[in-house]
């Protein structure tokens, strides 16, 4: 018999348990299994909040795949692409060669991919919780907290560093929640400076219990035993979005907290993505026997399959235990088919649910049964005990457990240095990214939206908007530059994204590279001290003019996103002044556009490679144009427009009617300034003359 290759793309719950059942079926000289995961390692998801709780090693919720699976190919690559037409995989061989390789018969479970972006601010914010990575991460940073904690002066501070917001009560929620809270409480007593009433852990769930997936019995339980092991649930709520502060709900509180894990939003891998399928809420819709629906020679399995369990005729739901018996009867069918005979459809009994709730306990429901508190714990650690490959790792985790139980936990973490990095970060409107007096953290560059600087005006502690800063503007600079903590103050004006790079890798950078340091320095000298200081009797006539005395009507053609180049160039070279807005689907400014704007899009499409240009005439301008131009509204103040304008280099503004009503009213020329300050200087200086005569 002709030997047939069959190749698996992922190596989880699903894809193990499909290799082993076929090798134990089918003879090397019949079938080569070749299994893609990109990961050497098959991960025990729910053993992923003990990992971040330090009530067990890494090895314990990782297992080589190399090690399970003998007989079995195993590789590391990450598979880019599949043809079902032309029976071939595309992978990655990890230095950016793409390698095709022919199959007889292709698996699909690589699973779902974790996916903060639904809420704004996650995914800059939170830890996602999926990968063994997450859960290392996660550990480092709650070590590093109540470090912080420890040192921290302030009670404020100290309470932040020990606040931890766990976004989500299923499964995944409830147990690292659990574990975080025995972690620091346990924790304390190495600690000096807080106690365990300081620990807040609190569990934020849409729904009005925890863990809607298992009896209403056990439910009750885990969330009276968690509460009273000091958790928070905050149920009936919804997390709308994470900033470096913390949470903020849907009923407007803000949740305070220096650790956020968000244990909700999955979306579907890109690979099964790129597949022209029929897919049922991003996952693969397969036939009853698990094979691809219109394909013969593809298959699909555990949480990117759209499965329907023959038992009850529901789709399998999401879990470790229904991916690993489609692997093992989608093996068998396969086998069946191989040797002609007729497959059997997916048909299965759950056997019941566990879930590690912290402090040792558990609950559970066996075979109808159920369990909670120790009991149901050490079920639970047994079979997971009991699923690790080969008896010399389970006597090995086995033992770890046992001395986890008697000792503390391992407070020892890694140093790694958040000056030296670049990360993201998300303000709401209204939000501080610094105030005056703080030290700088590092240089922020905007991403998304618009800031505003402040001073706080002289003889009073009100604050004064002194400039607007948008998409590509940076600041924080003076204080690196100067070392010094921050002169002014910076607010978010709309929802915020930065860029924030570390103090210590801005330093390299400004140190070594000559055009950064150039280009700092002028911006600071533009910026320092605030150029009003120096222009004290402009800034007196300027003072109290309102900008709507000063703006010019809107053009008379409006843009949208839509308005092809073509069309656009036409409104150009038709309008009086060259100054163009264009408004998004809610008749929102989203762009502008004037013969700069019309250069800029011009070098761009120049280094454009030729072939995907097409008749770019007719390209449309959302594709084109940047959007989130710098904008004032109608109550900011002439001195502000006039700052930004200067700031910014640029001659005109459009203004909105406010910072929350984006639609535009006009436009504000700078050569409309100059002139209001010449009348007024005239007037003023004809008063004197009147006073003097
Ligand atoms: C924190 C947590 C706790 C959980 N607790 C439980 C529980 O208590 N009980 C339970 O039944 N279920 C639990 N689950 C759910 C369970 O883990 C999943 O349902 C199960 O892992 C699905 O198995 P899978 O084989 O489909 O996918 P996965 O286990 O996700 O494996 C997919 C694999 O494919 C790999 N992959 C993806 N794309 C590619 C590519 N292009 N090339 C190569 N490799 C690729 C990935 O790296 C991954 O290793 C939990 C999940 C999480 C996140």
């Amino acid at each position: 018999m002709k030997q047939i290759r069959v190749v698996i793309v992922g190596g989880g719950f699903a894809a193990v348990q499909f290799a082993k059942t076929l090798r134990t079926k089918l003879p090397a000289s019949e079938c080569e299994i070749l299994l893609f995961n990109r990961e050497n390692h098959m991960v025990f998801h729910p053993l992923l909040a003990d990992v971040a709780g330090a009530s067990i090693n890494v090895d314990a919720a990782a297992a080589p795949l190399r090690q399970m699976l003998p007989g079995v190919g195993c590789r590391t690559e990450r598979v880019q692409r599949i043809d079902l037409s032309s029976s071939e995989i595309e992978f990655d061989d990890g230095n950016g060669a793409l390698t095709l390789l022919h199959y007889d018969h292709l698996v699909i479970a690589c699973g779902a991919e974790s996916n903060l972006g639904i809420i704004p601010g996650m995914s800059d914010h939170a830890f996602p919780f999926k990968v063994m990575r997450d859960a290392i991460d996660l550990r480092q940073h709650i070590v590093r907290q109540m470090e912080f904690a420890e040192a921290a002066t302030d009670p404020d501070g100290r309470r932040w560093h020990l606040s931890f917001i766990i976004v989500g009560a299923g499964f995944s929620g409830v147990e690292v929640a659990g574990e975080i809270n025995e972690l620091v409480r346990s924790s304390t007593r190495f600690y000096r400076n807080f106690r365990k009433d300081d620990a807040v852990v609190t569990l934020v769930h849409s729904q009005d219990q925890i863990l809607p997936e298992v009896a209403p019995r056990l439910r009750d339980f885990a969330g009276k035993k968690m509460e009273k092991a000091g958790i928070t649930m905050a149920l009936n709520t919804r997390a709308v979005a994470a900033t470096r502060e913390g949470v903020e709900l849907n009923n407007g509180r803000m949740l305070r907290g220096a650790t956020v894990v968000c244990t909700i939003g999955t979306a579907t891998s890109p690979i099964v993505q790129a597949l022209d399928v029929p897919k049922e809420r991003g996952r693969v819709r397969t036939t009853p026997e698990m094979r691809i629906e219109g394909q013969t020679n593809a298959w699909a399995i555990g949480d990117c399959a759209y499965i329907i369990n023959a038992f009850d005729n529901k789709p399998s739901p999401t879990t470790g235990q229904f991916a690993e018996r489609q692997g093992r009867q989608a093996a068998l069918n396969l086998v069946r088919i191989l040797k002609g005979e007729t497959t059997k459809p997916f048909q299965f009994k759950a056997l019941g649910q566990l879930c590690s709730i912290g402090g040792y306990q558990a609950v559970a429901e066996m075979l109808g049964v159920h369990i909670s508190g120790f009991l149901a714990w050490l079920l639970w650690r047994g079979v997971y005990l009991f699923k690790l490959p080969t008896w010399s790792r389970r006597i090995k985790v086995a033992l770890d457990w046992a001395w986890d139980v008697l000792f503390p936990r391992d407070l020892s973490f890694l140093n790694t240095d958040s000056a030296q990095s670049l990360t993201h970060e998300y303000y709401r409107p209204g939000d501080f990214i610094y105030r005056k007096g703080d030290l700088a953290r590092g240089l922020s560059i905007i991403e998304e939206g618009e800031v505003e600087v402040l001073e706080t005006a002289e003889h009073s502690s009100e604050l004064k908007v002194i400039g607007v800063l948008g998409k590509g503007d940076f600041f924080g600079e003076a204080g690196l530059l100067g070392n010094r903590p921050h002169e002014k103050s910076v607010r978010a004006r709309t929802p915020v994204r930065l860029a924030q790079i570390g103090s210590a890798l801005f330093s390299q950078l400004a140190g070594s590279f000559a055009p950064i340091r150039e280009l700092l320095f002028k911006t600071l000298t533009r910026r320092s001290g605030d150029f009003w200081r120096r222009l004290p009797l402009a800034k007196s006539l300027l003072e109290g003019e309102s900008l709507a005395t000063l703006i010019d009507p809107l053009p008379a053609s409006l843009l949208t996103k839509e308005t092809t180049l073509q069309d656009a160039v036409k409104a150009l070279n038709e309008s009086a002044t060259g100054q163009l807005l264009v408004l998004d689907e809610k008749q929102r400014l989203w762009a502008t556009f004037d013969r700069d704007g019309l250069y800029r899009v011009i070098e761009q499409i120049a280094v454009t490679p030729t072939d995907t240009q097409g008749d770019i005439s007719q390209s449309k301008l959302g594709e084109l144009l940047p959007g989130n131009p710098v904008y004032l509204a109608l109550d900011d103040a002439t001195l502000v427009a006039s700052a930004t304008m200067l700031d910014h280099g640029i001659s005109w503004l459009p203004i909105v009617r406010s910072k929350d009503d984006l639609r535009p009213v006009g436009r504000l020329r700078g050569d409309r300034i100059s002139r209001r300050l010449m009348e007024k200087l005239t007037h003023q200086q004809a008063d004197h003359a009147q006073i003097g005569g």
